[in-house]
């Protein structure tokens, strides 16, 4: 077996392992097919290829990750994502995640707050030939206003809690997955579910350890 095929494995292992908490004990075929499409090796660091397709996060430089592939797979999977939908990513990082959701979501807005990692991306993506991407420097814990509201916003760095103006920006029967927690302590990933009458109900899907959200909006 090869090291792709053998990452799918386990991550399929680990959805079985932790479905009493997450709800889901297989990935959708959506999912497990971007999974199986999208290059890891094309969004890591150089130098870190070789290390592209183990099941755990490594540096991007200026102290971020490119997250692990089962929590990349378990957000994508809880977003239920739709094929002519519109999402949010809110930390593009090396821009991997961002193209999971591209393989699925009609349209992806991707804002990073660090300019050198958010041309990086901006290469990877655009070498892989995603063109339903729009990338933004600044920082997303504001959101990005002009396109709002969004049917799925996904948060990949820890905010003390949920920003005011991301709930604001997910429309009603929208979905939320974000990491909210102190900077280093106990962190749990939320799922939301917007209601038609505009109200987040919040459920814990599992304890996680992500990088701080940073920048003024992170609630
Ligand atoms: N999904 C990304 C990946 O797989 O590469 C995850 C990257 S890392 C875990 C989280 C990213 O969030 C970092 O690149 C970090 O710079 C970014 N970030 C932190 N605070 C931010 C903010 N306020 N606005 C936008 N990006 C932010």
């Amino acid at each position: 077996m090869d090291e792709r095929a053998a990452l799918l494995d386990e991550i399929a292992h680990e959805m079985r392992e932790t479905a009493r908490w997450t709800g889901r004990t297989t990935l959708s075929p959506r999912v497990a097919d971007a999974l199986a499409k999208v290059k890891r090796e094309a969004f890591v660091a150089p130098g870190t290829e070789p290390a592209a397709y183990e099941n755990r996060p490594l540096p991007i430089g200026h102290g971020q990750t490119i997250s692990q592939p089962f929590v990349v797979a378990l957000m994508t999977e809880l977003l239920d994502l739709q094929p002519a939908e519109r999402v949010l990513e809110v930390g593009t990082g090396s821009g991997y995640q961002t193209a999971m959701l591209a393989e699925i979501a009609d349209r992806v807005y991707s804002i990073e707050v660090i300019p050198e990692l958010a041309e990086r991306a901006a290469v990877a993506l655009s070498s892989q030939g995603y063109a339903n991407v729009e990338l933004r420097t600044g920082d997303g814990g504001l959101g990005w206003p002009e396109q709002a509201p969004f049917d799925a916003i996904i948060v990949t760095a820890a905010a003390p809690d949920v920003p005011r103006a991301l709930l604001d920006q997910l429309r009603p029967g929208g979905r939320m997955m974000i990491p909210v927690g102190p900077r280093h302590g106990d962190q749990e990933l939320l799922l939301i579910s917007k209601n038609a009458v505009g109200i987040g109900v919040r459920r814990s899907v599992l304890p996680v350890a992500f990088v701080p959200l940073t920048g003024g909006g992170r609630g």
